[in-house]
């Protein structure tokens, strides 16, 4: 199996990595639960490269969650309580039971991923370091700013991230090369302060 992936490069020199460095399973282990980490791109000053960054919890994001869960509930039973007489049978199952439907799979899929980030934010209560490297464990390190990424239009301009690259004039972009690897599914395990577990 292969994915595509997207490009960084430089608008002034020919730094170029691909963003494949966040693909593959990384957890930490929280007793004997495994606790999948979140992982983004970003600069680490000590690799002078981009790597992948963990990705911490905030209380924000999961009220933000909350409140996502909430509004799609709230969604579904206005769907469910819309009375059903004012429609004609055939309007009924064509739009009733796709949209209660969609809803439903909508709310499953929030409730999990509410879930999945109330334990990690659970498991890394007592965390004292910053996001870490995932390469050299640095937390002198900051993910790219928010920038968007094209995988599939190879035509599409060149998107840029925000981000200087450091110690050169140039910006780092994103191009959609059209490039595809074959997908590597490795796992890693992590204790709670982000340094990895050699032996798990
Ligand atoms: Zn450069
Ligand atoms: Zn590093």
């Amino acid at each position: 199996m292969s994915m595509p992936v997207a490009t960084y490069k430089c608008s002034a020199c020919d730094f170029s990595r691909w963003d494949s460095m966040t693909w593959g399973y990384r957890y930490y282990v929280y007793g004997i639960v495994k606790v999948q980490m979140r992982v983004t791109i970003g600069w680490c000053q000590p690799c002078s490269d981009l790597v992948a960054i963990e990705v911490l919890p905030i209380a924000k994001r999961e009220a933000e969650l909350h409140q996502q869960l909430a509004a799609l509930r709230i969604e579904l039973d206005k769907e469910l309580s819309a009375s059903p007489l004012r429609r004609r049978w055939w309007q009924l199952r064509a739009t009733n039971s796709s949209t209660q439907a969609r809803l439903e799979r909508e709310i499953k899929s929030a409730d999990e991923s509410l879930a999945e980030y109330r334990l990690r934010r659970a498991a890394l209560s007592t965390r004292t370091s910053q996001a870490r490297c995932l390469l050299c464990s640095s937390e002198d390190c900051a993910p790219l700013p928010p920038h968007e990424v094209e995988y599939f239009n190879i035509e599409a301009a060149p998107v840029p991230t925000g981000f200087m690259h450091p110690g050169c004039e140039g910006e780092l972009v994103t191009v959609c090369e059209g490039t595809r690897l074959s997908l590597l599914l490795t796992e890693k395990a992590y204790d709670l302060e982000g340094r990895q577990l050699i032996d798990h």
